[in-house]
């Protein structure tokens, strides 16, 4: 609890009249322990930081990797809405986040998750400017995947769905599924790297990581082998 008397004999304000001060700070007790403490005024927290310390580890039978999967990640619920329904403070969910390694969602990409329709609309007129989509090989690419798993595919790629920022070009919920569709000159050559296999693993790897870190399995289909795959399909079939 704020001590507004201490607060007003070292800083010269009371807590209410320096909210403009963003470097405002106070004098507060802890409410657990009742600890006097210098204390930030933005993002003030109740707890001194032992306590926050010793609740933290009193949510850990709540706050579960699985948990916060579920809820963070695949809900997509803010840190605030997950901290609100643990009934803990935000420091702790992000604490437990951490500790997880699950990437703590910034202001930008919060906003992403909770205004889908906007950014669909951003993306979507980012990439369609000008263009057919799906383009030729596009289209290739979700030709071969529907003889792959038949009906499974939805394609994405006019930025319907995004994670974790980044738009994927085909989904398959069923299969927990991304795919990526990626073209040789804007994913190597434009990045002055030669079309090589290692090149490409490379580029692959950096790709899928957004993605894999909200879990979903990731295929990337490359431009200079989508006739052979369809041809290598379309045998088998036969
Ligand atoms: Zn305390």
């Amino acid at each position: 609890m704020i001590n507004e008397e201490l607060t007003f004999k070292k800083f010269g304000y009371y807590s209410n009249t320096a909210k403009p001060k963003y470097n405002a700070r106070v004098m507060a007790n802890c409410e657990d322990c009742g600890t006097l403490r210098e204390a930030p005024l933005v993002g003030y927290r109740p707890l001194c930081l032992s306590c926050s310390h010793k609740n933290f580890r009193g949510y850990n039978k709540i706050l579960t990797r699985e948990f916060l999967m579920e809820n963070y990640v695949m809900n997509g619920k803010s840190l605030a809405e997950v901290s609100r329904q643990v009934g803990c403070d935000d420091s702790i969910v992000r604490r437990a986040l951490i500790s997880f390694d699950i990437h703590v969602r910034n202001y930008k990409e919060a906003w992403d998750i909770q205004t889908p329709g906007k950014s669909f609309e951003r993306v979507q007129k980012i990439r369609t400017s000008g263009k057919q989509r799906p383009n030729t090989f596009e289209k290739k690419c979700l030709e071969y995947l529907d003889n792959l798993h038949p009906g499974e595919f939805t394609y994405t790629g006019d930025g319907a769905l995004l994670i974790n920022r980044h738009s994927a070009d085909a989904y398959a919920k069923k299969l927990n599924t991304i795919v990526l569709f990626n073209g040789c000159y804007w994913h190597l050559k434009a990045k002055k790297l030669r079309i090589t296999e290692n090149n490409k693993r490379l580029i692959e790897k950096k790709e899928a990581e957004p993605f894999k870190r909200a879990d979903y399995k990731v295929i990337f289909i490359w431009d200079d082998e989508i006739d052979k795959l369809l041809e290598r399909g379309k045998n088998a079939k036969n």
